[in-house]
Protein backbone atom coordinates (compact mmCIF):
# COMPACT_ATOMS: atom_id res chain seq x y z
CA UNK A 1 0.00 0.00 0.00
CA UNK A 2 0.96 3.49 -1.02
CA UNK A 3 1.75 5.80 2.69
CA UNK A 4 -1.44 7.90 2.69
CA UNK A 5 -3.77 9.76 5.48
CA UNK A 6 -7.14 9.26 5.62
CA UNK A 7 -8.51 12.98 6.17
CA UNK A 8 -11.32 15.58 6.35
CA UNK A 9 -10.76 17.72 3.23
CA UNK A 10 -12.38 20.79 1.99
CA UNK A 11 -11.32 23.57 -0.24
CA UNK A 12 -10.99 27.04 1.15
CA UNK A 13 -14.94 27.95 2.12
CA UNK A 14 -14.40 25.23 4.30
CA UNK A 15 -17.73 23.45 3.10
CA UNK A 16 -18.19 20.44 1.69
CA UNK A 17 -15.73 18.57 4.46
CA UNK A 18 -15.33 15.18 2.99
CA UNK A 19 -13.08 11.93 3.61
CA UNK A 20 -10.31 12.07 1.31
CA UNK A 21 -7.02 9.35 1.23
CA UNK A 22 -4.68 12.21 0.77
CA UNK A 23 -0.82 11.12 -0.49
CA UNK A 24 2.12 13.77 -0.50
CA UNK A 25 4.45 12.11 -3.14
CA UNK A 26 8.29 13.00 -2.56
CA UNK A 27 9.65 12.22 -5.63
CA UNK A 28 8.70 12.24 -9.58
CA UNK A 29 8.72 8.26 -9.16
CA UNK A 30 6.38 7.86 -6.07
CA UNK A 31 3.81 10.01 -8.00
CA UNK A 32 4.31 8.26 -11.27
CA UNK A 33 3.63 4.81 -8.95
CA UNK A 34 0.50 6.52 -7.56
CA UNK A 35 -1.26 7.32 -10.91
CA UNK A 36 -0.61 3.97 -12.12
CA UNK A 37 -1.67 1.93 -9.44
CA UNK A 38 -4.92 0.84 -8.77
CA UNK A 39 -5.15 1.61 -5.28
CA UNK A 40 -7.30 4.47 -5.91
CA UNK A 41 -10.89 4.30 -8.11
CA UNK A 42 -9.32 8.23 -8.98
CA UNK A 43 -7.25 10.90 -8.15
CA UNK A 44 -6.85 14.91 -7.99
CA UNK A 45 -4.26 16.88 -7.53
CA UNK A 46 -4.50 19.41 -4.83
CA UNK A 47 -2.31 22.83 -4.60
CA UNK A 48 -2.47 24.95 -1.33
CA UNK A 49 -6.13 24.43 -0.81
CA UNK A 50 -7.08 28.15 -2.14
CA UNK A 51 -9.95 26.88 -4.30
CA UNK A 52 -12.82 27.44 -1.92
CA UNK A 53 -15.25 25.11 -3.25
CA UNK A 54 -15.22 21.03 -4.24
CA UNK A 55 -12.27 21.36 -6.85
CA UNK A 56 -9.45 19.75 -5.08
CA UNK A 57 -11.56 17.49 -2.92
CA UNK A 58 -12.35 13.77 -4.16
CA UNK A 59 -14.56 11.77 -2.17
CA UNK A 60 -14.12 8.16 -2.00
CA UNK A 61 -10.86 8.23 -3.70
CA UNK A 62 -7.24 9.73 -3.29
CA UNK A 63 -6.12 13.12 -3.21
CA UNK A 64 -2.38 13.76 -4.26
CA UNK A 65 -0.68 16.94 -3.19
CA UNK A 66 1.82 18.45 -5.37
CA UNK A 67 3.39 20.69 -3.06
CA UNK A 68 6.61 18.59 -2.87
CA UNK A 69 7.26 18.69 -5.93
CA UNK A 70 8.53 22.13 -5.68
CA UNK A 71 12.24 23.20 -7.58
CA UNK A 72 12.86 25.76 -9.02
CA UNK A 73 14.55 24.47 -12.06
CA UNK A 74 15.93 27.45 -13.82
CA UNK A 75 15.76 31.19 -14.07
CA UNK A 76 16.81 33.34 -17.35
CA UNK A 77 18.05 36.93 -15.29
CA UNK A 78 17.83 38.78 -18.70
CA UNK A 79 14.62 37.61 -19.61
CA UNK A 80 12.58 36.93 -16.94
CA UNK A 81 11.81 33.67 -17.61
CA UNK A 82 11.36 30.71 -15.10
CA UNK A 83 10.76 26.93 -15.11
CA UNK A 84 9.93 25.62 -12.06
CA UNK A 85 7.62 22.91 -10.88
CA UNK A 86 4.08 23.37 -9.95
CA UNK A 87 3.80 22.76 -6.56
CA UNK A 88 6.33 25.95 -6.09
CA UNK A 89 4.17 28.91 -4.21
CA UNK A 90 3.47 32.15 -5.97
CA UNK A 91 4.83 33.76 -2.63
CA UNK A 92 7.58 31.84 -3.10
CA UNK A 93 8.22 33.06 -6.69
CA UNK A 94 7.70 36.87 -5.23
CA UNK A 95 10.32 36.49 -2.99
CA UNK A 96 12.75 35.00 -4.84
CA UNK A 97 12.06 37.16 -7.85
CA UNK A 98 10.73 40.50 -6.82
CA UNK A 99 14.33 41.52 -5.37
CA UNK A 100 15.46 41.11 -8.85
CA UNK A 101 12.97 43.07 -10.36
CA UNK A 102 10.41 40.34 -11.69
CA UNK A 103 7.23 39.99 -10.60
CA UNK A 104 4.48 37.80 -11.29
CA UNK A 105 2.54 38.69 -14.78
CA UNK A 106 -0.75 37.96 -13.25
CA UNK A 107 -1.87 37.11 -9.57
CA UNK A 108 -4.99 36.41 -8.29
CA UNK A 109 -5.62 38.10 -4.75
CA UNK A 110 -3.62 35.37 -2.69
CA UNK A 111 0.27 34.64 -3.13
CA UNK A 112 -0.63 31.37 -1.22
CA UNK A 113 -1.72 29.31 -4.74
CA UNK A 114 0.66 26.83 -6.68
CA UNK A 115 1.98 27.65 -9.87
CA UNK A 116 0.11 24.16 -10.99
CA UNK A 117 -3.40 25.42 -9.10
CA UNK A 118 -3.11 28.65 -10.88
CA UNK A 119 -2.45 27.04 -14.33
CA UNK A 120 -5.11 24.36 -13.56
CA UNK A 121 -8.17 27.46 -12.86
CA UNK A 122 -6.05 29.77 -15.32
CA UNK A 123 -6.71 32.67 -12.90
CA UNK A 124 -6.86 36.15 -13.33
CA UNK A 125 -5.98 39.08 -11.58
CA UNK A 126 -6.73 43.09 -11.53
CA UNK A 127 -4.92 43.63 -14.58
CA UNK A 128 -7.41 41.02 -16.53
CA UNK A 129 -8.41 43.73 -18.44
CA UNK A 130 -5.51 44.43 -19.91
CA UNK A 131 -2.96 41.27 -19.72
CA UNK A 132 -5.59 38.25 -19.68
CA UNK A 133 -5.17 35.50 -17.76
CA UNK A 134 -2.14 33.55 -16.67
CA UNK A 135 -1.68 31.52 -19.22
CA UNK A 136 -1.16 34.20 -21.09
CA UNK A 137 2.56 34.23 -19.75
CA UNK A 138 3.35 30.12 -19.33
CA UNK A 139 5.17 29.45 -22.64
CA UNK A 140 4.65 25.49 -22.01
CA UNK A 141 3.74 22.38 -19.20
CA UNK A 142 5.14 19.00 -18.82
CA UNK A 143 1.63 16.74 -17.83
CA UNK A 144 1.86 13.56 -16.32
CA UNK A 145 -0.45 11.47 -17.67
CA UNK A 146 -3.00 8.48 -16.68
CA UNK A 147 -0.52 5.76 -18.00
CA UNK A 148 2.82 7.24 -16.41
CA UNK A 149 3.87 9.14 -19.65
CA UNK A 150 4.89 12.71 -19.68
CA UNK A 151 3.31 15.04 -22.61
CA UNK A 152 5.03 18.04 -23.01
CA UNK A 153 2.45 20.89 -23.93
CA UNK A 154 2.82 24.20 -25.24
CA UNK A 155 0.43 26.52 -28.21
CA UNK A 156 2.74 24.43 -30.83
CA UNK A 157 3.08 21.06 -29.29
CA UNK A 158 0.06 19.23 -28.32
CA UNK A 159 -1.81 22.12 -28.63
CA UNK A 160 -5.53 20.51 -27.38
CA UNK A 161 -3.61 19.19 -24.24
CA UNK A 162 -2.40 22.50 -23.57
CA UNK A 163 -5.69 24.12 -23.81
CA UNK A 164 -7.40 21.92 -22.17
CA UNK A 165 -5.43 21.56 -18.62
CA UNK A 166 -5.33 25.53 -18.41
CA UNK A 167 -7.98 26.02 -16.86
CA UNK A 168 -9.31 22.21 -16.71
CA UNK A 169 -9.49 22.05 -12.90
CA UNK A 170 -6.77 19.02 -12.48
CA UNK A 171 -8.81 16.70 -14.69
CA UNK A 172 -6.56 15.99 -17.55
CA UNK A 173 -3.18 15.56 -15.54
CA UNK A 174 -1.13 15.99 -12.72
CA UNK A 175 1.23 19.39 -13.98
CA UNK A 176 4.51 18.61 -13.30
CA UNK A 177 6.82 21.51 -14.93
CA UNK A 178 6.25 24.96 -16.51
CA UNK A 179 7.84 27.85 -17.74
CA UNK A 180 6.45 31.12 -16.59
CA UNK A 181 7.37 34.65 -18.37
CA UNK A 182 7.66 37.24 -15.07
CA UNK A 183 6.94 40.67 -15.57
CA UNK A 184 9.97 43.94 -14.84
CA UNK A 185 9.17 46.33 -11.87
CA UNK A 186 11.24 48.31 -11.07
CA UNK A 187 10.28 48.44 -7.09
CA UNK A 188 7.93 46.48 -4.90
CA UNK A 189 5.66 49.32 -4.76
CA UNK A 190 2.69 50.49 -6.40
CA UNK A 191 0.99 53.88 -7.25
CA UNK A 192 -2.78 53.78 -6.50
CA UNK A 193 -5.10 56.61 -7.28
CA UNK A 194 -8.71 55.74 -5.74
CA UNK A 195 -11.96 57.41 -5.53
CA UNK A 196 -15.19 56.52 -3.91
CA UNK A 197 -18.49 55.73 -6.83
CA UNK A 198 -21.50 56.53 -4.98
CA UNK A 199 -23.50 53.77 -7.02
CA UNK A 200 -23.31 51.19 -9.52
CA UNK A 201 -23.49 53.68 -12.76
CA UNK A 202 -20.71 55.41 -11.63
CA UNK A 203 -18.75 52.79 -10.76
CA UNK A 204 -19.01 50.67 -13.99
CA UNK A 205 -18.38 54.18 -15.52
CA UNK A 206 -15.54 55.01 -13.38
CA UNK A 207 -13.96 51.10 -14.55
CA UNK A 208 -14.40 51.43 -18.33
CA UNK A 209 -13.27 55.03 -17.99
CA UNK A 210 -10.25 54.47 -16.02
CA UNK A 211 -8.76 50.90 -17.51
CA UNK A 212 -6.51 52.02 -20.37
CA UNK A 213 -4.87 54.15 -18.17
CA UNK A 214 -4.21 51.84 -15.34
CA UNK A 215 -2.34 48.08 -15.38
CA UNK A 216 -4.81 47.10 -12.36
CA UNK A 217 -8.16 47.90 -11.13
CA UNK A 218 -10.63 46.62 -8.57
CA UNK A 219 -13.49 47.97 -6.89
CA UNK A 220 -14.98 47.00 -3.58
CA UNK A 221 -18.45 47.17 -3.10
CA UNK A 222 -20.49 47.71 0.05
CA UNK A 223 -23.44 45.01 -0.90
CA UNK A 224 -25.39 46.14 1.57
CA UNK A 225 -26.22 49.84 0.42
CA UNK A 226 -29.57 49.92 -1.58
CA UNK A 227 -31.90 51.99 -3.39
CA UNK A 228 -30.16 55.19 -4.48
CA UNK A 229 -26.77 54.00 -3.14
CA UNK A 230 -26.60 50.54 -4.50
CA UNK A 231 -23.31 49.37 -6.03
CA UNK A 232 -21.92 51.81 -4.10
CA UNK A 233 -18.03 51.61 -4.52
CA UNK A 234 -14.53 52.31 -3.28
CA UNK A 235 -12.25 52.08 -6.85
CA UNK A 236 -8.40 51.52 -6.98
CA UNK A 237 -6.72 51.99 -10.46
CA UNK A 238 -2.82 50.94 -9.77
CA UNK A 239 0.49 51.14 -11.49
CA UNK A 240 4.17 49.04 -10.07
CA UNK A 241 5.72 52.53 -8.90
CA UNK A 242 8.88 53.24 -11.07
CA UNK A 243 11.84 54.25 -9.08
CA UNK A 244 10.98 57.94 -9.36
CA UNK A 245 7.84 57.87 -7.99
CA UNK A 246 9.85 56.26 -4.56
CA UNK A 247 10.56 59.20 -2.08
CA UNK A 248 14.13 60.54 -2.51
CA UNK A 249 15.69 58.95 0.52
CA UNK A 250 14.95 55.37 -0.65
CA UNK A 251 17.69 53.26 -1.18
CA UNK A 252 16.06 50.29 -2.08
CA UNK A 253 13.42 49.70 -3.88
CA UNK A 254 12.42 46.25 -3.42
CA UNK A 255 12.50 46.65 0.30
CA UNK A 256 9.30 46.48 1.98
CA UNK A 257 8.39 46.18 5.27
CA UNK A 258 6.82 43.41 7.05
CA UNK A 259 4.16 44.34 8.29
CA UNK A 260 2.90 42.23 11.55
CA UNK A 261 0.99 39.04 10.38
CA UNK A 262 -2.83 38.34 11.66
CA UNK A 263 -4.94 35.71 13.19
CA UNK A 264 -8.90 34.62 13.37
CA UNK A 265 -7.70 31.79 15.95
CA UNK A 266 -11.25 30.86 16.95
CA UNK A 267 -13.99 29.80 14.40
CA UNK A 268 -16.85 32.83 14.31
CA UNK A 269 -19.68 31.76 16.39
CA UNK A 270 -22.53 32.37 13.77
CA UNK A 271 -24.37 35.14 15.83
CA UNK A 272 -21.22 37.43 14.91
CA UNK A 273 -22.17 37.35 11.37
CA UNK A 274 -25.40 39.13 11.30
CA UNK A 275 -26.22 42.07 8.93
CA UNK A 276 -25.44 44.69 11.59
CA UNK A 277 -21.68 43.48 11.76
CA UNK A 278 -21.67 43.41 7.72
CA UNK A 279 -22.97 47.04 7.42
CA UNK A 280 -20.31 48.26 9.67
CA UNK A 281 -17.52 46.78 8.52
CA UNK A 282 -18.45 48.08 5.02
CA UNK A 283 -19.01 51.40 6.00
CA UNK A 284 -15.83 51.49 7.12
CA UNK A 285 -14.48 50.58 4.20
CA UNK A 286 -16.22 52.67 2.26
CA UNK A 287 -15.53 55.81 5.16
CA UNK A 288 -11.80 54.94 5.68
CA UNK A 289 -11.46 55.02 1.89
CA UNK A 290 -11.81 58.75 0.38
CA UNK A 291 -10.74 59.97 -2.85
CA UNK A 292 -6.76 60.29 -3.37
CA UNK A 293 -3.90 59.80 -5.98
CA UNK A 294 -0.67 58.94 -6.22
CA UNK A 295 -0.66 56.96 -3.15
CA UNK A 296 2.54 54.22 -2.27
CA UNK A 297 1.65 51.05 -1.24
CA UNK A 298 3.55 48.00 -1.18
CA UNK A 299 2.36 44.98 -3.24
CA UNK A 300 1.76 42.88 -0.50
CA UNK A 301 -0.80 45.41 0.89
CA UNK A 302 -2.49 46.53 -2.67
CA UNK A 303 -2.28 42.66 -4.05
CA UNK A 304 -3.30 40.57 -0.91
CA UNK A 305 -4.65 42.34 2.12
CA UNK A 306 -6.29 39.33 3.08
CA UNK A 307 -3.28 37.21 3.23
CA UNK A 308 -2.23 39.15 6.48
CA UNK A 309 -4.79 37.36 8.33
CA UNK A 310 -4.13 33.73 8.81
CA UNK A 311 -7.38 31.29 8.69
CA UNK A 312 -9.64 34.39 7.84
CA UNK A 313 -11.80 31.87 6.52
CA UNK A 314 -12.79 30.82 9.86
CA UNK A 315 -15.13 34.33 9.96
CA UNK A 316 -17.79 32.49 8.33
CA UNK A 317 -18.37 29.88 11.33
CA UNK A 318 -18.35 26.36 11.33
CA UNK A 319 -21.12 26.17 8.16
CA UNK A 320 -18.60 27.59 6.05
CA UNK A 321 -19.02 30.34 2.99
CA UNK A 322 -18.59 30.16 -1.04
CA UNK A 323 -17.10 32.89 -3.04
CA UNK A 324 -19.50 33.43 -5.89
CA UNK A 325 -18.05 34.63 -8.56
CA UNK A 326 -19.61 35.86 -12.04
CA UNK A 327 -18.66 36.76 -15.10
CA UNK A 328 -21.47 39.27 -17.45
CA UNK A 329 -20.99 40.06 -21.08
CA UNK A 330 -20.14 44.13 -21.12
CA UNK A 331 -24.23 44.82 -22.21
CA UNK A 332 -25.82 42.80 -19.38
CA UNK A 333 -24.67 45.14 -16.33
CA UNK A 334 -28.50 44.56 -15.24
CA UNK A 335 -27.74 41.45 -14.17
CA UNK A 336 -24.85 43.27 -11.43
CA UNK A 337 -27.96 45.15 -10.60
CA UNK A 338 -30.08 42.43 -10.27
CA UNK A 339 -28.08 40.57 -8.22
CA UNK A 340 -26.76 43.22 -5.90
CA UNK A 341 -30.68 43.78 -5.47
CA UNK A 342 -31.41 40.28 -4.64
CA UNK A 343 -28.71 40.19 -2.17
CA UNK A 344 -29.38 43.26 -0.69
CA UNK A 345 -33.00 42.35 -0.07
CA UNK A 346 -32.19 38.83 1.52
CA UNK A 347 -30.79 38.62 4.98
CA UNK A 348 -27.50 36.46 3.68
CA UNK A 349 -24.69 39.22 4.00
CA UNK A 350 -21.33 39.68 2.51
CA UNK A 351 -18.31 40.87 4.23
CA UNK A 352 -16.21 41.57 0.82
CA UNK A 353 -17.28 42.04 -2.71
CA UNK A 354 -15.57 42.90 -5.43
CA UNK A 355 -16.21 44.15 -8.84
CA UNK A 356 -14.35 44.35 -11.74
CA UNK A 357 -14.13 45.08 -15.79
CA UNK A 358 -12.38 41.72 -17.61
CA UNK A 359 -10.67 41.84 -20.86
CA UNK A 360 -11.19 39.32 -24.01
CA UNK A 361 -11.58 35.49 -23.56
CA UNK A 362 -8.39 33.61 -23.17
CA UNK A 363 -7.93 30.05 -25.53
CA UNK A 364 -7.91 27.54 -22.51
CA UNK A 365 -11.16 25.67 -22.85
CA UNK A 366 -12.86 26.21 -19.58
CA UNK A 367 -10.95 29.45 -18.96
CA UNK A 368 -13.46 31.47 -16.52
CA UNK A 369 -13.43 35.00 -17.91
CA UNK A 370 -14.77 36.74 -21.00
CA UNK A 371 -15.25 39.94 -21.66
CA UNK A 372 -17.54 41.99 -19.45
CA UNK A 373 -17.64 42.69 -15.88
CA UNK A 374 -17.53 40.24 -12.77
CA UNK A 375 -19.27 40.54 -9.39
CA UNK A 376 -17.79 38.50 -6.82
CA UNK A 377 -18.91 37.75 -3.09
CA UNK A 378 -18.11 35.86 -0.06
CA UNK A 379 -21.29 33.71 0.99
CA UNK A 380 -22.01 31.98 4.43
CA UNK A 381 -23.92 28.88 3.93
CA UNK A 382 -26.98 29.52 5.82
CA UNK A 383 -30.30 27.88 6.26
CA UNK A 384 -32.50 29.58 3.20
CA UNK A 385 -28.55 30.19 0.98
CA UNK A 386 -29.08 26.74 -1.82
CA UNK A 387 -32.14 28.25 -3.10
CA UNK A 388 -30.57 31.91 -3.35
CA UNK A 389 -27.95 30.13 -5.03
CA UNK A 390 -29.72 28.50 -7.61
CA UNK A 391 -31.73 31.77 -8.05
CA UNK A 392 -28.78 33.97 -8.90
CA UNK A 393 -27.34 30.73 -11.13
CA UNK A 394 -30.55 31.15 -13.43
CA UNK A 395 -30.16 34.71 -13.26
CA UNK A 396 -26.11 34.67 -14.41
CA UNK A 397 -27.17 32.08 -16.98
CA UNK A 398 -30.63 33.77 -18.12
CA UNK A 399 -27.74 37.26 -18.60
CA UNK A 400 -25.34 35.20 -20.45
CA UNK A 401 -22.80 34.99 -17.66
CA UNK A 402 -21.16 32.23 -16.18
CA UNK A 403 -19.57 30.46 -13.00
CA UNK A 404 -15.92 30.37 -12.16
CA UNK A 405 -14.73 26.47 -11.11
CA UNK A 406 -12.04 27.61 -8.88
CA UNK A 407 -15.00 29.02 -6.54
CA UNK A 408 -17.67 27.14 -7.42
CA UNK A 409 -19.89 24.57 -4.84
CA UNK A 410 -23.23 24.40 -5.68
CA UNK A 411 -24.12 24.72 -9.11
CA UNK A 412 -25.70 22.21 -10.84
CA UNK A 413 -24.36 20.17 -13.96
CA UNK A 414 -26.89 21.48 -16.46
CA UNK A 415 -26.48 25.26 -15.69
CA UNK A 416 -22.67 25.00 -15.56
CA UNK A 417 -23.05 23.19 -19.26
CA UNK A 418 -25.10 26.11 -20.76
CA UNK A 419 -22.34 28.23 -19.71
CA UNK A 420 -19.30 26.44 -21.11
CA UNK A 421 -19.69 26.06 -25.05
CA UNK A 422 -16.16 24.75 -25.04
CA UNK A 423 -16.99 21.69 -22.32
CA UNK A 424 -17.52 18.77 -25.24
CA UNK A 425 -14.21 20.14 -26.42
CA UNK A 426 -12.68 19.58 -23.26
CA UNK A 427 -14.51 16.39 -22.58
CA UNK A 428 -12.82 14.94 -25.86
CA UNK A 429 -9.82 15.73 -25.12
CA UNK A 430 -10.10 14.16 -21.73
CA UNK A 431 -11.11 11.16 -23.24
CA UNK A 432 -8.26 11.09 -25.09
CA UNK A 433 -5.45 11.70 -22.46
CA UNK A 434 -7.34 9.91 -19.72
CA UNK A 435 -9.68 7.55 -21.37
CA UNK A 436 -11.06 5.96 -17.79
CA UNK A 437 -11.28 9.12 -15.64
CA UNK A 438 -8.12 8.48 -13.43
CA UNK A 439 -8.59 11.77 -12.96
CA UNK A 440 -11.22 12.71 -11.37
CA UNK A 441 -12.59 15.28 -8.24
CA UNK A 442 -16.31 15.85 -6.19
CA UNK A 443 -16.77 18.92 -8.59
CA UNK A 444 -15.90 17.14 -11.48
CA UNK A 445 -18.24 14.47 -10.88
CA UNK A 446 -21.41 16.92 -9.48
CA UNK A 447 -20.76 18.73 -12.42
CA UNK A 448 -20.51 16.07 -15.18
CA UNK A 449 -16.93 17.42 -16.54
CA UNK A 450 -15.66 14.23 -17.20
CA UNK A 451 -15.44 12.53 -20.68
CA UNK A 452 -18.58 10.11 -20.10
CA UNK A 453 -20.68 13.71 -19.10
CA UNK A 454 -22.23 12.17 -16.74
CA UNK A 455 -22.99 14.20 -13.40
CA UNK A 456 -22.56 11.91 -10.44
CA UNK A 457 -23.11 12.74 -6.65
C1 LIG B 1 -8.20 34.96 -0.79
C2 LIG B 1 -8.32 34.36 -2.17
C3 LIG B 1 -8.31 35.21 -3.26
C4 LIG B 1 -8.40 34.68 -4.55
N1 LIG B 1 -8.39 35.55 -5.60
C5 LIG B 1 -8.47 35.07 -6.86
C6 LIG B 1 -8.40 35.94 -7.98
O1 LIG B 1 -8.29 37.16 -7.81
N2 LIG B 1 -8.44 35.41 -9.22
C7 LIG B 1 -8.53 34.06 -9.42
O2 LIG B 1 -8.53 33.63 -10.57
N3 LIG B 1 -8.61 33.20 -8.38
C8 LIG B 1 -8.56 33.66 -7.11
N4 LIG B 1 -8.61 32.80 -6.05
C9 LIG B 1 -8.73 31.36 -6.32
C10 LIG B 1 -7.35 30.67 -6.45
O3 LIG B 1 -6.46 31.49 -7.17
C11 LIG B 1 -7.53 29.39 -7.24
O4 LIG B 1 -8.50 28.58 -6.68
C12 LIG B 1 -6.24 28.57 -7.38
O5 LIG B 1 -6.47 27.56 -8.32
C13 LIG B 1 -5.82 27.93 -6.06
O6 LIG B 1 -4.58 27.25 -6.24
P1 LIG B 1 -4.11 26.13 -5.22
O7 LIG B 1 -2.66 25.88 -5.46
O8 LIG B 1 -4.52 26.47 -3.85
O9 LIG B 1 -4.91 24.88 -5.80
P2 LIG B 1 -6.08 24.00 -5.15
O10 LIG B 1 -7.13 24.89 -4.63
O11 LIG B 1 -5.50 22.98 -4.25
O12 LIG B 1 -6.61 23.29 -6.48
C14 LIG B 1 -7.28 24.06 -7.45
C15 LIG B 1 -7.39 23.25 -8.76
O13 LIG B 1 -6.08 23.09 -9.29
C16 LIG B 1 -5.82 21.71 -9.52
N5 LIG B 1 -4.38 21.51 -9.33
C17 LIG B 1 -3.62 21.94 -8.30
N6 LIG B 1 -2.35 21.56 -8.50
C18 LIG B 1 -2.31 20.89 -9.67
C19 LIG B 1 -1.29 20.23 -10.42
N7 LIG B 1 -0.02 20.19 -10.01
N8 LIG B 1 -1.65 19.61 -11.57
C20 LIG B 1 -2.92 19.63 -12.02
N9 LIG B 1 -3.92 20.24 -11.37
C21 LIG B 1 -3.62 20.86 -10.20
C22 LIG B 1 -6.71 20.98 -8.54
O14 LIG B 1 -6.98 19.67 -8.96
C23 LIG B 1 -7.95 21.86 -8.54
O15 LIG B 1 -8.79 21.54 -9.61
C24 LIG B 1 -8.52 33.27 -4.74
C25 LIG B 1 -8.54 32.42 -3.63
C26 LIG B 1 -8.44 32.95 -2.35
C27 LIG B 1 -8.47 32.02 -1.16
Amino acid sequence: MIPHATQQLSGWGRTPVTECDVYRPESLQALEALVTSDEQPNIIARGLGRSYGDASVNDGGGVVLATRLNRMLSFDADAGVVTCEAGVGLDELVNAFLPKGWFLPVTPGTKFVTVGGAIANDVHGKNHHRDGVFSNFVAWLDLLLADGSVLHCSRDENADAFWATVGGAGLTGIILTAQIQLLQVESAYMKIDSRRCKDLDEVLAALSESDGRYRYSVSWVDVLASGAHLGRSFLANGDHASRDDLPGNTTNPFATRDKRKLAVPIEFPSWALNSLSIKIFNEAIYRTHPTRNNQIESYDSYFYPLDRIHNWNRVYGKRGFTQYQAVFPPDQTEGIREMLEKLSAASLGSYLSVLKRMGPQGEGMLSFPFEGYTLTLDLPFRKGAEPLFEELDRLVLNRGGRLYLAKDVTTKADVFQAMYPRLDEFRAVKAKLDPHNRFSSRQARRLGLCSNGKAAN
